[in-house]
């Protein structure tokens, strides 16, 4: 397939995905499945509850926005699926998996994505993902304590 001919061309790389507190288990079932099927390996998972400076880390350039106290009051409401995806070009590969920030937005150009299926709003888009490579390992290196082990 086209997909085996591109893989050729990116490194194999590791990214931070993240499922927020409003997904139901069913939700976070079907969206480990979805991320399996689009041939990530799960690396590494953990269901933690972040603290405010671990929400600050992961939002590097959002803390001054004017939504930034509502994300932080919603990511603090239970907690987070925190993972470590890896595949070739991770970060864009699970950007795009994910779709576009608002879901009615993600309806329309990309219907497959998680935030189509199960995003609520723009502050409730169910998933997060770093932006890119630099930001993605920054940010795992201070979540897990022995990110290369599998
Ligand atoms: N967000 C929001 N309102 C906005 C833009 C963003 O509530 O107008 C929230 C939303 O939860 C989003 C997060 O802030 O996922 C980070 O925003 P960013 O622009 O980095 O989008 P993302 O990288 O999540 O697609």
């Amino acid at each position: 397939t086209a997909e085996r001919e591109i893989q050729h061309f990116f490194p194999l790389q590791s990214t931070l995905g993240l499922i927020k507190p409003h997904a139901t288990s069913e939700q976070i079932e079907k969206i480990l499945n979805m991320i399996k099927e689009a041939g990530f390996d799960l690396t590494q998972v953990k269901k933690m509850s972040l603290t405010p400076e671990q929400i600050e880390n992961i939002y590097p350039k959002i803390t001054g926005k004017d939504f930034y106290k509502d994300l932080l009051e919603m990511l603090s409401e239970g907690p987070s699926m925190v993972m470590i995806l890896t595949k070739w070009n991770a970060v864009a590969e699970w950007r795009r998996l994910m779709g576009p920030t608002d879901p009615e937005e993600a309806k329309v150009l990309s219907p497959d994505s998680i935030r189509s299926r199960f995003g609520i709003s723009k502050l409730k888009n169910v998933v997060h993902g770093a932006s890119n490579a630099y930001e993605a390992k920054e940010v795992i290196n201070r979540l897990f304590e022995n990110p290369e082990e599998n």
